[in-house]
């Protein structure tokens, strides 16, 4: 099953992104950890992307896509994948369908308020992506990664200038996405607001996994 999820910054859609892949056994891939892998490289083109990644705003389309096809030519997404962090825009939707159908798309919704809120707390494993919340989803150790081991960190694109710009480009860029996926008859909209476990609670009982 090939899923895209998507939603506001803090939506909590990556931590349901992973319990759903462990659910439907099919890998958790998310934009966001490619670019910043690839951030991360010190190449002419990470540097380049890590100063777009920083400022809030989005990453050229061509680069995403380049980066996407790579991931899902591996083999562990032959049945399926749960993509998060993309489509992040119309351009990226009609990208996508050029490469691979999607059967569902879910939307976790949560309001702008809510959204700074979380995001306030948010930290960060860079070794291997985790993510964790001091007040909601805080790791069993301060400052440490329950899954590796490595220290946590506040992303630079977690401060609150930058979220609010990251809101912005949401609402204009990404939001238009309900519209074209629920032509398709694939768009399910979930609550983000209610706590990790109902949230999950919600997910598994629309597709039917409970
Ligand atoms: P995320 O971890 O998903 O919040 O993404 C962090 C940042 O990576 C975003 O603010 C963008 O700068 C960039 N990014 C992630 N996904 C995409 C995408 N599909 N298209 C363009 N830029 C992206």
């Amino acid at each position: 099953m090939n899923i895209i999820i998507f939603g506001p910054q803090g939506s909590g859609k990556g931590t349901q992104a992973d319990i759903l892949g462990e659910k439907l056994n099919i890998p958790h891939i998310t934009m966001g950890g490619l670019l910043r892998a690839e951030a991360g490289s010190e190449s002419v083109l990470g540097e380049k992307i890590k100063t777009i990644i920083n400022q809030g705003i989005l990453v050229p389309d061509e680069i995403t896509l380049e980066l996407l096809k790579q991931r899902l030519d591996k083999p562990d997404c032959e049945a399926g994948f749960i993509l998060d962090g993309y489509p992040r825009n119309l351009v990226q939707a009609a990208d996508l369908e050029q490469v691979t159908a999607v059967d569902l798309a879910l939307e976790i919704y949560i309001t702008d308020e809510e959204a700074l809120k979380r995001t306030g707390g948010r930290r960060n494993c860079l070794a291997c992506g985790n993510t964790y919340h001091l007040l909601y989803k805080p790791s069993q150790q301060e400052g440490i990664c329950d899954k590796c081991g490595a220290a946590l960190i506040v992303r630079e694109d977690d401060k609150d200038e930058v979220i609010k710009m990251r809101l912005n480009v949401y609402h204009q860029q990404t939001e238009p996405l309900v519209e074209y996926y629920q032509k398709q008859s694939v768009y399910l909209k979930i609550d983000g607001m209610p706590p990790i476990p109902e949230v999950t609670k919600e997910i598994f009982a629309k597709l039917k996994l409970i």
